[in-house]
């Protein structure tokens, strides 16, 4: 081949003398030098093809391992383009380098057993390469079977040829043989590897959606889904249910018995006419249903639909039954926010559940207060991790010089996004409720104590009963503190009296060990509640606070104004310091003082300001 390429001798053909033979030789070799134009030019078309094909695959090669943000960028720009451009590329990058590398080897050695080496090893590297960016088994074929169907061309041609003799001809078919199996192999690995990862990523994706037990949807994909109604102008039903008895009767009958009841409820919610069914976690379940225009109709489906869910169950422990609290509210009722509609019918769904009401709708006006509560645990599940409850200081002074010795940590959330900020006194509960009073102390006691750091001051911090239960928050209390150079005995705890109530001993327990760390103990609103004077025996405390019960009108209460000086004088006889809060006058005040009490807290005195509000108040302290 090289040398009719090359026109073997028509260069020193040229030296002949004669024009006449020059000029027949050349037009002899016309064909030749065609060809060799062809050639030549098919070659610079292939080596820019196989440029393409490198550029394309060094891209794809750069994702797979650095993830680059350009080459994610191009696959996700016209991703179908990608995959229709890969197998077009892949099939040009492995054609032209082949024939080039062949080419190449035939020109430089004029062995066909080479050239076939050659080839064959090239388009195993190739084919392999290829075939895993394969997108269909069609895609698959169309380039893994040319290459097949080549080499077994070459096979037979080297079989038959007469130009191959004895070993070169040995050599050449196994090589091309080899070359079949491989490709053969390839090409069927391919395939099945590309239909488990389909199986997987199916399957994977169903099971991100999907409650494996019931086969129902889950939270997420029932969320998303009402989302994409509501979005599409839809105003369907939502309803929440609730299964009453449950756990008795998993305790009862065993777990197997308890995922007959749940598989069967599910079956029971399947129904053509809903939209959807979810299981929302344990036994609580939800239905999408399309509205009806028909006046009653809804209300009647929900009915028919509890009667249905409350009926026997067959199971292995012979035929059982549930109850079911049905909770539910139409988009145009509940609000037109996804969340809002999920808040209407988990609060009605509850009322049915407290009130033992079977089937509940929500009702504006009787379900507002718990509306509202249910939207801010939804709300206040996010402000507390992202830092949104604020530190907010309010100043407790002492008597005798009227000199700030003491703040109160308050806890505030300003734009909550609520019509009004919800008060300490409404979400505080929820936050405990929720288990997220820890995580908003630490946040708070974060903004704080820098301000507390630069000044004499205490800190007072109001624990709840249930942050004592667990021994680690003295740990955790006692690192943020170190960390910002507060020493333990300027940190107040104010407890209130609930940790008598239940728990006394291991309370008792825990406040204990935090006076031997250096903090100190404070009885929070004594007087306002239920316990007995013996409180004060029980409890290990530094210092109680009287409730401002006792403060509003003092002048014109006689009876009040014993009692305090008396608790004043019992604290005191105790060893305990007494702080009297809620000082609204000077009136008050005055009158505090002379009762003996030891520090004044009120907004008299001071309201409770945010941290980053009270530089103003360091000056005065410094
Ligand atoms: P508390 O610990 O008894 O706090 C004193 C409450 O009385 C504060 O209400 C304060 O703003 C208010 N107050 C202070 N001076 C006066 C006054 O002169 N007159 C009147 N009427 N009120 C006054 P706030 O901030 O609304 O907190 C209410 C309760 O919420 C607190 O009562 C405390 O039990 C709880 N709380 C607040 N922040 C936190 C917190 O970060 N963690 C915990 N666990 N509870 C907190
Ligand atoms: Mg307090
Ligand atoms: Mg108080």
């Amino acid at each position: 081949m090289h040398r009719w390429i090359l026109g073997s001798d028509w260069t020193t053909e040229a030296e002949l003398e004669t024009t006449r033979e020059l000029v027949s030789r050349l037009a002899a070799d016309t064909a030749g030098r065609v060809a060799a134009c062809i050639i030549v030019a098919a070659l610079v078309g292939y080596a820019a093809s196989v440029l393409l094909a490198l550029v394309w695959a060094s891209l794809i090669f750069v994702n797979e391992f650095t993830e680059l943000r350009i080459a994610r960028q191009i696959r996700k720009k016209s991703e179908s383009a990608c995959r229709w451009q890969a197998p077009y590329f892949a099939h040009l990058g492995l054609g032209s380098s082949l024939w080039t590398a062949m080419c190449l080897t035939l020109w430089t050695t004029g062995d066909v057993v080479s050239m076939l080496i050659a080839g064959a090893v090239l388009l195993g590297i190739l084919i392999h390469v290829s075939l895993f960016y394969n997108e269909s088994r069609l895609q698959t074929l169309v380039t893994g079977l040319p290459p097949v169907i080549g080499a077994a061309i070459m096979i037979a041609w080297s079989a038959l040829s007469p130009e191959l003799q004895g070993e070169n001809k040995v050599v050449a078919i196994v090589a091309l043989g080899t070359l079949v199996g491989y490709l053969s192999a390839g090409a069927y690995r391919s395939l099945m590897t590309r239909e488990t990862v389909r199986a997987l990523v199916t399957k994977t994706t169903r099971l991100a959606s999907e409650d494996p037990l019931t086969g129902l949807q889950n939270r997420r994909a029932f969320v998303d889904l009402v989302t994409n109604q509501t979005r599409a102008g839809m105003a369907p039903i939502l309803a929440f249910i609730d299964l009453d008895r449950f756990k008795p009767l998993n305790d009862q009958y065993g777990h197997l018995v308890g995922d007959e009841v749940l598989k069967e409820v599910s079956r029971r919610l399947m129904q053509p006419g809903f939209l959807a069914a979810a299981r929302l976690g344990g036994d609580e379940f939800a239905v999408l249903i399309a509205p009806s225009d028909v006046a009653g109709e809804d209300q009647g489906t929900i009915l028919n639909l509890h009667e249905r869910l409350t009926s026997p169950i067959h199971s292995d422990a012979g035929l059982v039954s549930v109850g079911a609290s049905m909770g539910w509210a139409g988009a145009g009722t509940g609000g037109p926010t996804v969340s809002e509609l999920f808040h209407a019918a988990d609060v009605a769904m509850r009322r049915a559940k407290i009130e033992r009401l079977g089937v509940v709708k929500f009702d504006p006006v009787v379900d507002s207060a718990a509306l509202a509560s249910s939207a801010i645990e939804y709300a206040l599940r996010q402000a507390v991790p992202d830092g949104k409850i604020r530190a907010a200081l309010q100043p407790i002074i002492s008597v005798s010089d009227g000199k700030i010795v003491s703040m109160e940590l308050l806890a505030r959330w300003p734009d909550s996004g609520f019509p009004r900020d919800p008060s300490p006194n409404e979400f505080i509960p929820i936050a405990e409720r929720l288990g997220l009073l820890n995580d908003m102390l630490w946040s708070m006691l974060n903004q704080a104590l820098p301000t507390v750091a630069a000044t004499n001051w205490s800190l007072a911090i109001n624990v709840s009963p249930s942050q004592l239960t667990s021994r680690l928050f003295l740990v955790k209390l006692s690192a943020i503190v170190a960390r910002h150079h507060v020493p333990p005995e300027r940190i107040e705890l104010e407890v209130t009296e609930q940790v008598a109530f239940r728990n006394v001993t291991e309370n008792c327990e825990v406040l204990d060990e935090a006076r031997r760390l250096g903090f100190r103990v404070v009885l929070d609103d004594f007087g306002a509640g239920y316990s007995s004077l013996a409180i004060l025996d029980r409890l290990p405390l530094d210092k109680i606070k009287l409730d401002q019960a006792f403060v509003g009108e003092l002048g014109d209460r006689a009876v009040t104004q014993k009692i305090m000086r008396a608790t004043v004088a019992l604290a005191h006889e105790l060893g305990i310091a007494c702080t009297v809060e809620g000082i609204e006058c000077a009136e008050t005040a005055a009158l505090v003082a002379s009762f003996g009490c030891d520090q004044m807290q009120g907004y008299w005195i001071g309201m409770p300001e945010l941290v980053e509000s009270t530089a103003h108040r360091i000056d005065l302290a410094s």
